[in-house]
């Protein structure tokens, strides 16, 4: 889970749709603002290309009858089937944190090793062990016959884009004078990329070996006020 940084303005259809009695949550706008805002990504799980994307929302609102939440843009997530269906179980709701106001790498560590998904919350703060608790579930929940399937392909798209990652630092590493591999690498680091907290974190977990790519993986901090 990346940051994201979302589109200041609601599409046009929430507000004509949110005044019908079945107004439909995701128009051809609501669902193409939210494809470019999340670049095309689950903002869960973080695959790329999503072929059966939903409008997920972050706060339910069917079970409390909440149809304020529904439509209301700050609400209003991308995300696959699969992860949204994990989320559904109750013990998320409203304890999974706002990656449009948090930064999600400030506060969770996400890993790979092994061919294993770790995530941790560097905290004990409820909504931060919860969120890192989903987005494991999220690529090692197997508890029916389509979730083992549906992790399978997300841990092995996740395994050989870290794969092609570690080649490319290596690449890096040994042929320092190619531009190439640096351009290669600041794309592979944008938070737009698929799976780009693992690879920024793996960045920050070898600044030692990387120094010349701290910049792509910690936002400097902002200049102090006047
Ligand atoms: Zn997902």
């Amino acid at each position: 889970m990346v940051k994201i940084t979302k589109n200041p303005g609601p599409p046009a259809s929430l507000a004509a749709e949110a005044l019908k009695a079945n107004g439909d949550y995701a128009g051809e706008d609501v669902v193409l603002q939210l494809r470019q805002d999340f670049h095309d990504k689950c903002y869960l799980c973080e695959l790329k290309d999503l072929s059966d994307p939903e409008v997920e929302h972050l706060r339910p609102h069917y079970n409390r009858k909440r149809k304020e939440l529904a439509f209301d843009w700050n609400n209003l997530f991308y995300s696959c089937r699969h992860c949204n269906s994990i989320k559904k179980n109750p013990k998320y709701d409203d304890k999974v944190i706002d990656c449009c106001l948090t930064d999600p790498e400030l506060v969770l560590e996400h890993t790979f090793e092994n061919g294993h998904v770790k995530i941790l919350s560097r905290s004990k703060c409820e909504s931060e062990v919860l969120t890192a608790e989903l987005i494991q579930n999220c690529f090692e929940l197997t508890n029916t016959g389509i979730r083992v399937v549906a992790c399978q392909y997300r841990v092995d798209q996740l395994s050989k884009t870290m794969g092609t990652f570690y080649r490319t630092l290596y690449r890096y590493k040994a042929f320092p004078d190619q531009v190439r591999y640096r351009r290669s690498l600041e794309a592979m680091l944008d938070r737009s990329s698929p799976f780009a907290a693992f690879k920024r974190e793996y960045v920050r977990s070898h600044l030692s070996d990387y120094t010349e790519l701290k910049e792509l993986v910690i936002d400097s901090d902002p200049l102090p006020e006047q």
